[in-house]
């Protein structure tokens, strides 16, 4: 592929905790419309890297582009500005973040935390804004939970509805940051069919997950990250079901 035609390009990036670097000189690119799933033990740079894609964390070194923008900065002319923190604001919108814990305000219905978002940021009618909403709750099959409050909906039904929170700001990036770990094992199939969907849909996903069978059907790409490296990466084929290096073959079969 091509690195001009991705959606994605994280070239070099560094970050350093204190004296761990939790991410090492990690370099990849995402095609747009193609699902990336990235696998590794815990503590590998897996999280800290869709952070950084999401500017929730300020990389050390490198640089990631974003739907052609340099995260962070803009450009003036010839000069690179960083930005405020009102603009990194702004800038994120574009990706859309999912994280393992649900996250929703717990005293709004699941309606009222989807067009939350959108009320406040998107130039649109309420009328538009509720409508939009009302149309991704029955896209994650929850058109009937629309005035329940997270207290009334299951783990799964949680995901779900945070996934159409996330979508409601129309982002061009999906990151999923383990968004199954936290759910009882007969709830996961239900959030992995709508991203299923969302994938089908044509949309750019990074997916961080130890579910190999779906990062086997959906990935484009598989990355496996060891000790804020990447040490492996290819087709789902290769990477997770003959992969070349022994870290990645004993990665996978302490998960399967
Ligand atoms: P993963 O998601 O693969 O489990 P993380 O990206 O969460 O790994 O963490 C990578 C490493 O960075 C771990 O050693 C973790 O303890 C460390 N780390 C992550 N976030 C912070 C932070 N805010 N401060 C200090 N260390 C951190
Ligand atoms: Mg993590």
């Amino acid at each position: 592929a091509k690195a001009d035609s991705a959606i994605v390009t994280i070239a070099n990036v560094s970050k350093i905790f204190g004296e761990l670097k939790a991410l090492n000189n990690v370099s990849l690119s995402i095609e747009p419309g193609t699902v990336q799933c990235i696998i590794g033990p815990s503590g590998s740079g897996k999280s800290t890297l869709l952070r950084c894609i999401n500017q929730l964390e300020k990389i050390d070194k490198g640089a990631i582009r974003v739907d052609g923008e340099l995260i962070g900065y803009r450009r003036v002319g010839d000069e690179l500005h960083e930005l405020t923190d009102v603009e990194i604001a702004r800038q994120r919108l574009v990706t859309g973040m999912v994280f393992q814990r649900f996250n929703l305000f717990n005293h709004m219905t699941a309606l009222q935390n989807i067009i939350e978002g959108p009320l406040t940021v998107l130039k649109q009618p309420r009328k538009q804004i509720v409508a939009e909403a009302t149309a991704l709750l029955e896209r994650v099959g929850l058109a009937d939970k629309r005035d329940a409050y997270p207290s009334e909906l299951s783990g799964g039904q949680q995901q779900r509805v945070a996934i159409a929170r996330a979508l409601a700001m129309k982002p061009k990036l999906m990151l999923f940051d383990e968004p199954t770990s936290a759910l009882d094992p007969e709830l996961v199939g239900e959030v992995l069919n709508v991203m299923r969907d969302l994938a089908a849909s044509g949309m750019t996903m990074i997916v961080v997950t130890h579910e190999l069978g779906f990062a086997r059907e959906v990935a484009g790409d598989v990355v496996f990250m060891d000790k804020g490296e990447i040490v492996e990466q290819g087709p789902p084929q290769t990477v997770l079901v003959a992969p070349s290096q022994a870290r990645t073959r004993d990665f996978i079969a302490a998960v399967l």
